[in-house]
């Protein structure tokens, strides 16, 4: 399924059920009584229980700015090239990625294009967000090579257009559900470190329990944990930058099938991918 048809889908059977959507109402501020307070361009809403699930907006909460480093994933889509995904047997529409911390992944559309994405691009100063991951990417070429890379023989196909989004790096590389720092009536999930597609709907399932209070495998599950801290800003910042090249320079001497430096190694330890345990050596 398209992404673009998983969130209709999700608001249609949501409707459907029974919820009220608010759409075009960002929250502007949540007050932090008992109970909560969201407030809105055009209005406000008190209720027993709110819950947070921003994605990498939610970076912008000072109980989470120490928690969360936020980082870009970029994505190219080609041309319609039918013929030549069914010339090399391309499996139809199905999504595949690789574990790495800077993952690969991509799919087919229902036209024959290949949408290719590659994550933790760039690095946002204070978890910052704004307008600046709206529109194309400036990276298309460095996710286009990746593309080549693994599709030598599609080497001669470009990309038509590109995009770019903001991805919550948690510390460890894992999504965190709970309470809001010390406000039991605000929950929050998060973290899922560009991985979040799948594990969102545990998450939900999550902090639905959560929230209605249910002692249950979901309430008990092991990501129901403090999201960890990060050191400050610019630290945080500096040293992301650091681990992040010497990840690049880790995949990138594996890539040409050689050993990584030590060095490297113990950098990009920092950041686990998450999906799969760094190897030891
Ligand atoms: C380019 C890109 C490619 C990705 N590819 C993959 C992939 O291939 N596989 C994968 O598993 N994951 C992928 N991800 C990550 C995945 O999209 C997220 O992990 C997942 O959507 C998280 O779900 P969520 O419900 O927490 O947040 P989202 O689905 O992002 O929903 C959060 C919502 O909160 C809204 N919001 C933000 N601030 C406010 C506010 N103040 N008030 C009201 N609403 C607000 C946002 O507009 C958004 O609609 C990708 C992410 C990007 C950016």
């Amino acid at each position: 399924m398209q992404p673009a048809s998983l969130a209709r889908g999700l608001r249609r059977v949501a409707i459907e059920r029974g919820v009220r959507l608010f759409e075009r109402s960002p929250m502007r501020r949540l007050e932090r009584t008992r109970p909560p307070l969201v407030r809105t361009d055009s209005g406000s809403v008190r209720a027993e229980r709110v819950v947070l699930a921003l994605n990498a907006w939610v970076a912008a909460l000072p109980e989470l700015r120490r928690s969360l480093v936020v980082v870009t994933s970029d994505v190219i889509a080609t041309p319609p090239i039918p013929e030549r995904l069914r010339d090399i047997d391309w499996p139809d529409g199905v999504g595949i990625s690789d574990s790495r911390l800077m993952v690969n992944y991509w799919r087919s559309t229902h036209d024959g294009r290949i949408v290719f994405g590659r994550g933790a691009g760039g690095l946002a100063y204070g978890a910052r967000i704004g307008t600046r991951y709206d529109g194309p990417t400036p990276r298309a070429g460095w996710v286009l090579d990746s593309f080549h890379r693994l599709y030598p023989s599609l080497g001669d196909v470009t990309a038509e257009s590109s995009w770019r989004g903001p991805i919550d790096r948690s510390k460890v590389g894992l999504p965190f559900f709970g309470p809001l720092g010390g406000h039991d009536s605000i929950l929050v999930g998060a973290g899922y470190s560009g991985n979040g597609v799948g594990p969102s709907y545990l998450g939900g399932r999550i902090l639905a329990s959560l929230t209605l209070g249910l002692d249950d495998q979901w309430a008990a599950s092991g990501l129901v944990r403090r999201p960890g801290g990060l050191p400050p800003e610019p630290a945080r910042y500096l040293g992301g930058r650091g681990v992040r090249a010497a990840v690049a320079r880790k995949e990138l001497t594996e890539d040409a099938g050689r050993e990584p430096r030590r060095l490297d190694l113990f950098l990009a330890g920092l950041a686990p991918a998450a999906l799969v345990p760094l190897k030891q050596r």
